[in-house]
């Protein structure tokens, strides 16, 4: 039998049948990276397709075409605020989450420069935020990286001890798109707020899979990403408190009242529209029956295989993320084997996969590059079920102790 991505690509495979995680007449494939993306659902598919087609019309102009796109568009929008608890006008459409971040930082970096250099960000950030910061930092900014405990939390004290006269900016992420912890937003708001420094969150792996409201966490700005929800790729927004002070990355035309320039991704942002509504109507239960799911997952990966531990907090984590890292095994070997299982895992964030470097956040939460390259993370979505889990329980342990049985680590560890 074919095995690998060809099973999918091959002919008379629809996305349904994708999403359903079988592929009929062939070897089941089961999806757990939803933290790299999500499938699209097929309801955002299908609330998408008319604006590729027959309205197609550009929100600018002021025909019907025009006219019909651009409400199309503003019906995201007011969807996108109410899911956060944002008024419409505080959202801006993006390329994506990566687009977010780098408004967020640069944008409220250059617009305030002269109150201050200083911005305060952790050491667990994703690249987005990461090397937005290093960009800035190139450029005379100084930034602060807290560092987080052991499972991932940054302390709001700690945010509060490196805040100075010259702090114009923090942004802490919301959930770790690595470990799933979930930071404590709420406390590092009001630290924020009475210190009068902006405060921004990527919120990329949080909208949509958790309850998610800027006034309860205080935030001043907060990236959303429409593909780590069921949405399209390509598109997301930045929520921007009324009243914050930030430049526009993008200048051209006067689209989205000038803070970005650029015809509107019309058909990207009916999608994330409609994967906020679905997010909406569906993330209470569906985060419950994921969270079982993972628990349960953690507990047979915990009794099945030994020299192993969870990476990230064991409760203030996200319900579909399970992190672990296995001792004398290589996390690219483990992926390599579970792939022709069929079964597709990532080992630190997606971005980095092809990179050989240890993920900096295991490293930030204190574990030894070796530890780092023997982490294996497993994301759920809604196609997944408890058979996916079992899958996995049922093939992990086999391959780990067939490549323990292949290591010189192992033989000599003691
Ligand atoms: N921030 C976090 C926490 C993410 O997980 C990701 C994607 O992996 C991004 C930002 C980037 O989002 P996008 O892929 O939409 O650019």
């Amino acid at each position: 039998m074919e095995r690998g991505i060809a099973w999918v690509t091959g002919k008379g495979v629809t996305v349904d049948s994708i999403i359903g995680g079988i592929v009929e007449g062939q070897l089941r494939r089961i999806y757990l990276d939803h933290a790299a993306t999500t499938p699209t659902h097929p309801e955002v598919v299908k609330a998408m397709l008319p604006y590729f087609t027959d309205a197609f019309g550009n929100p600018s102009s002021i025909y019907s075409y025009g006219q019909e796109a651009k409400g199309a568009v503003e019906k995201a929008r007011t969807r996108v605020a109410e899911l956060i608890g944002a008024r419409s006008e505080e959202i801006v459409f993006t390329s994506g989450g990566t687009e977010a971040d780098n408004s967020a930082l640069k944008g409220v970096a250059h617009a305030n420069e002269h109150k201050g250099n200083h911005i305060i960000t952790t050491s667990i950030e994703h690249h987005a935020v990461m090397e937005a910061c290093k960009f800035l930092e190139r450029r005379g900014f100084r930034i602060t990286y807290l560092p987080v405990d052991k499972y991932g939390l940054v302390d709001p004290d700690d945010v509060k001890r490196v805040i100075t006269d010259k702090t114009i900016l923090i942004s802490v992420m919301h959930a770790s798109n690595e470990v799933g912890t979930i930071e404590a937003l709420e406390g590092i708001g009001q630290i924020a707020r009475e210190a009068g420094v902006y405060f921004h969150s990527d919120a990329v792996q949080a909208v949509g899979h958790i309850p998610v409201n800027v006034d309860k966490l205080k935030v001043d700005l907060l990236s959303i990403s429409g593909h780590k929800f069921y949405g399209p790729k390509g598109v997301g927004a930045l929520y921007t408190r009324k009243g914050t002070k930030l430049v526009s990355l993008m200048h051209g035309g006067e689209q989205e009242k000038r803070r970005r320039a650029g015809t509107e991704n019309v058909p990207g942002i009916v999608g994330l529209g409609k994967a906020v509504e679905l997010a909406g109507q569906e993330m209470g239960k569906e985060a419950n029956r994921l969270a079982d799911l993972r628990d349960r997952l953690i507990r047979g990966l915990m009794e099945r295989i030994d020299h192993i531990r969870l990476n990230g907090h064991p409760e203030k984590r996200l319900p579909n993320n399970v992190n672990v890292s296995i001792d004398f095994v290589e996390g690219e070997s483990m992926l390599l084997n579970l792939d022709l299982e069929g079964i597709c895992g990532s080992t630190g964030s997606a971005c980095s996969s092809a990179s050989l470097e240890p993920s900096h956040v295991l490293l930030a939460l204190g574990l030894s590059p070796e530890q780092a390259h023997g982490s294996l993370r497993f994301t759920l979505g809604r196609e997944n079920t408890e058979a996916d889990t079992e899958r996995v329980l049922e093939v992990l342990p086999g391959i780990v102790a067939k490549l323990r049985a292949m290591s010189p680590l192992f033989k000599t560890r003691e």
